[in-house]
């Protein structure tokens, strides 16, 4: 994820947009609402091709396989109890504090790097062992 982009959902509105003719509504009580999801922190990366993807722009926690009775709240803090965002009592960036929101965004950016160098480093490890294959096979 292009760091300029996940930065782009902290803004609410970015992230509901995402959600553009998704399934549930509050007719019918349904409480997996695009609203919900996007109040939760979530947003779709990629609506097109994986519409029931749901990401958290802070933790980065996919999810999908969604419910109409689910509660996007406790399905956050269910699979991602530690999530800064969802730990947060206020989210409304207005209603934010400065302080609490460039912690939320240093947040981010610590959580985004980890998951880069750990990404990089399975890539590592796979030519490493692919190296190693390599190697025994032209030594024996
Ligand atoms: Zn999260």
């Amino acid at each position: 994820m292009d760091y300029l982009v996940q930065q782009s959902m902290l803004v609410y509105e970015n992230r509901l947009a995402t959600f553009a003719g998704w399934p549930y509504t509050e007719k019918e009580n349904m409480t997996c609402t695009a609203e919900k999801l996007a109040s939760s922190g979530f947003y779709r990366p990629s609506p097109e091709s994986e519409p029931e993807l749901a990401c958290c722009f802070m933790c980065l926690k996919d999810l999908e396989g969604w419910e109409p009775d689910d509660i996007p709240d406790e399905e956050h803090k269910s699979h991602s109890p530690a999530c800064p965002y969802i730990q947060l009592k206020i989210r409304n960036r207005d209603e934010m504090h400065v302080y609490d929101y460039v912690k939320m965004h240093y947040q981010q950016y610590i959580i985004l790097c980890k998951k880069q160098s750990e990404k990089l480093v399975a890539e590592l490890k796979k030519k490493h062992s692919a190296f190693r294959e390599e190697l025994s096979e032209v030594c024996s």
